[in-house]
């Protein structure tokens, strides 16, 4: 749900003069038909993000984008006046429908000069679409420039889902009207109805050609089939039914803004009418490249006959359990694909969520357990008439969300059935299907296959997405004459074209197989710069190291270019075992991990066990605030021969000179002190002359506040951006309604990351980062330019990360990053990391 109790201040989209609606030469917007909203006369050529938010619609003309932010208001920005009719001339759209965006960022490009020649006006809107929940309060009707403040966002007083709760009223209203919407009740308009229901406590029914729908469930409304102009009736029982009845019926008959401009042609993948060449099959490419191998065909589950008569009790039970592991599976799925930052992935993937607690798929299939049937057979005959509803629509947006349904209906059939969700690939092979769902693609991409073709599909479905993301070659809408295709027969897919070939010769499977190697060849190159050091053009040189939790990927790391371990964690040692691992199998682990580096050297950090992360044989105090509790090196305080355990087998590896030491969250000098304490007394007990340099970790805001202290006894200090965020914002570095807030970015961190470098270098020591923000290459000249002369980055990032360092002037990182102190939020500085710094 939306929280829709935050206010929220928008920037300017585009530079130049602001004008109220009211000035604006067009009645749909001047009357404020289409909202409240507020325009501006742009000078500049890029429409930025007024706000963090989700693209909830990117006009196909590539002149209008909508975004919801993340308080739940929906905006419209609208490119000039009737630029619609230039049918995408002049504009390039820059994000994608489903896309996150960031504070700033850029959205579509336009080419000025054409757009103004050829359009009524470049007067541009932004526009709030669901303005039963909020108003606007214009800032200012100045001039602006892109970013600057323009429009306050404020809820309105709503009663909003707790009233719903308890609305026993059976009062009750009912309307007609005529949907307005552009193409019927399609996603957005009937997303909007249900917005607009969820805004009052009533519970609110469409009712069309004999069918009713609740307006709680986007499955049903958008099943109503209901086309443009057609007649419907709205029903509404509450205490506030009249109040849902009136802003249900003008929601209906209010066409969305780009609706009401054209009609938004239908993507539709056809196959492109070329004549019939022999021995191919022509698609429409979803995802490039040209690969070749074993055709593997993959078919969807199929149910037996059920003769029905099952306890009602026993299917229900096992239906919410399917359910169930499928919504935790989908919830791994999300935190690896936020891990990973792949907004896309994780937009799907949360659709699917929503679409899996939809109440009218849930109702069907409970009422269909309830007469005596299977739970698999009442789920899957659920979705299969969802499904039939979509495709029945004509509608090719609507008919590719039926392969999202579908894709839900085999997760949760597997579930209920306990099949290993697992297919047994040929290696190298290109897999054929009817249809594959988003976690077929997952499934498959980790499996090796090399290419994907389906006899439907759409080049717009969030399978195509996925398969751009993961760089699979894949050709949709191939027709069912894919699905004759011998199983094993070797194919060559060359997704570039549009072409599947059945029968290529011996000569063309090695021209292909050639062409792949090249390509290999290329990687290869990158991968040889990645062994030299990261040098900026004016000869700055930056250690690029690794973090690891074992030597297996310190073996990794090694290969792939790293300068060395710049974070081992020894957590891995310690925890899923009930016994402690004593003090020859932790030297030998350490010692596995610096051979594996030849002669490089490798920071090893104390454990950092305590708070949430339990030993089984170290029973520690249960936590109010586990993260605020015993973790890290305050365990010396707890258990002492715990850490000198550790520290005896650290300084037994050898060379102890490649070994640096380096401790978990100290938040004061005498910490410091003590372990130097405890190490000196250890040497002397083991005859060891020499000492590891010892260095602190700084990511609690005290260790930064104190760096020029802590530098002064320690040899070096490393960032952990990851924790500093989450202390110095209070923000939960697992929280998943924050994860997008918890921005290492943010000034304030890069103030403490400032201070600590100033610290370290009033004592001459070197500062590294080894939180995650080392291995955003957005952040590379921000960390450069603030004196930090280490990155720690994850081992596959190591060659990446190295060329962003060998493209930046540090001298000027300097003189810019600086200035990032000064802006309000993490993004804004990535707006202007992406100005200064552009990725390539
Ligand atoms: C950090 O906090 O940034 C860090 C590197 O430590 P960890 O992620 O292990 O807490
Ligand atoms: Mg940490």
């Amino acid at each position: 749900m939306h929280n829709n109790n935050k206010d929220l201040t928008l920037g300017a989209p585009l530079s130049g003069p602001v004008l109220t609606l009211a000035r604006v030469p067009d009645l749909v917007f001047s009357s404020g038909a289409m909202g409240d909203g507020i325009a501006i006369d742009p000078l500049n050529n890029t429409l930025h993000a007024p706000c963090a938010g989700v693209v909830v619609h990117a006009a196909r003309t590539g002149h209008a984008v909508t975004l919801r932010a993340d308080n739940g208001a929906e905006l419209l920005l609208h490119l000039g006046l009737d630029t619609v009719q230039l049918q995408g001339e002049g504009f390039s759209m820059l994000v994608q429908e489903g896309a996150r965006v960031s504070s700033g960022q850029a959205l579509l490009r336009f080419d000025l000069d054409q757009v103004a020649r050829n359009s009524k006006s470049l007067i541009s809107l932004m526009i709030l679409t669901n303005g039963e929940h909020f108003q606007t309060l214009p800032i200012t009707l100045k001039s602006v420039k892109v970013g600057e403040p323009l429009l306050h966002i404020v809820p309105r007083a709503t009663n909003g889902a707790q009233a719903q709760a308890s609305d026993t009223s059976t009062d009750e209203v009912e309307g007609q009207t005529r949907v307005n919407h552009r193409g019927g009740l399609h996603a957005r308009p009937a997303a909007l109805i249900r917005q607009t229901a969820q805004g009052f406590s009533s519970k609110a029914q469409l009712h069309f050609n004999g069918k009713s729908a609740s307006c709680d469930s986007l499955v049903s409304l958008m099943g109503l089939g209901v086309g443009e102009q057609d007649e419907v009736r709205v029903s509404c029982q509450g205490k506030d039914c009249k109040a849902a009845l009136l802003a249900l019926l003008d929601a209906l008959a209010t066409p969305l803004a780009e609706d009401a401009h054209a009609a938004a042609p239908v993507v539709k993948a056809v196959a492109p009418q070329r004549p019939a060449e022999s021995g191919v099959i022509q698609g429409v490419c979803a995802a490039p490249g040209l690969v070749c191998g074993p055709l593997f065909h993959l078919t969807a589950m199929t149910l037996p006959e059920d003769s029905g008569g099952h306890p009602p009790q026993e299917q229900l039970q096992a239906l919410d359990q399917a359910l169930e592991k499928v919504r935790s599976d989908i919830h791994g799925t999300l935190d690896h694909a936020r891990q990973r930052k792949d907004n896309q992935e994780e937009a799907i993937f949360a659709a699917h969520l929503a679409l899996l607690e939809d109440p009218a798929l849930l109702d069907a299939a409970r009422q269909s357990i309830g007469q005596g049937r299977a739970a698999t057979h009442a789920w899957s005959d659920a979705i299969g008439e969802q499904c039939e509803i979509l495709l029945q629509l004509g509608n090719a947006l609507l008919a590719e969300r039926a392969n999202d349904l579908r894709d839900l209906q085999q997760r949760v059939l597997r579930a209920l059935l306990g099949e290993a969700w697992h297919y047994q690939l040929p290696a190298g092979a290109i897999v054929a299907a009817h249809e594959l769902t988003p976690s077929d693609l997952l499934q498959l991409s980790e499996q090796g296959a090399v290419g994907l073709c389906m006899a439907a599909g759409g080049a717009t479905s969030h399978v195509a997405i996925l398969a751009r993301g993961k760089g699979l070659p894949c050709l949709v809408a191939l027709g069912s004459e894919l699905l004759d295709v011998p199983q094993g027969q070797q194919v060559v897919l060359n997704a570039d074209q549009g072409r599947l070939e059945l029968t290529p010769d011996s000569a063309r499977i090695e021209q292909v197989r050639q062409s792949h190697l090249l390509r290999q060849q290329r990687r290869e190159q990158q991968q040889q710069q990645a062994h030299l050091p990261a040098r900026t053009l004016d000869g700055q040189e930056i250690e690029v190291a690794a973090n690891v939790a074992s030597s297996q990927e310190a073996q990794g790391a090694h290969a792939n270019g790293a300068d060395g371990v710049g974070l081992l964690r020894t957590e891995f040692l310690f925890v899923d075992r009930h016994t402690a691992p004593d003090e020859q199998e932790q030297r030998q682990a350490y010692q596995a991990v610096l051979d594996a580096m030849g002669d490089k050297s490798v920071i090893i950090r104390t454990i950092d066990v305590g708070g949430d992360k339990q030993l089984d044989y170290l029973p520690l105090p249960v936590e109010a605030n586990p993260v605020l509790g015993l973790r890290g090196i305050r365990l010396a305080q707890a258990r002492p021969e715990l850490l000198d355990q550790q520290l005896r087998a650290l300084l037994q590896v050898s060379p102890l000179q490649r070994c640096r030491i380096l401790l978990p969250m100290v938040s004061e000098l005498d910490e410091l002190l003590h372990i130097r304490e405890r190490i000196d007394c250890l040497c002397a007990e083991l005859g060891i002359g020499q000492r590891p340099e010892l260095g602190v970790m700084i990511e609690v805001p005290a260790a930064a506040l104190l760096a020029e202290q802590l530098a002064e006894y320690a040899d070096f200090l490393s960032i952990g951006t990851n924790d500093l965020s989450q202390y110095t914002l209070a923000m939960d570095r697992d929280h998943a309604g924050l994860a997008a807030r918890v921005d290492a970015l943010h000034p304030a961190l890069l103030r403490l990351i400032a201070q600590t470098c100033a610290g370290a270098a009033k004592h001459g020591r070197w500062v590294g980062v080894c939180g995650a923000l080392a291995s955003d290459p957005l952040a590379t000249p921000v960390l450069v330019g603030l004196g930090v002369s280490e990155l720690s980055v994850s081992p596959p990032q190591v060659g990446e990360i190295k060329e962003r360092v060998r493209q930046l002037d540090a001298a000027e990182c300097q003189r810019l990053s600086h200035d990032l102190l000064n802006l309000s939020s993490a993004s804004a500085v990535r707006h202007a990391c992406h100005q200064h710094w552009p990725l390539s």
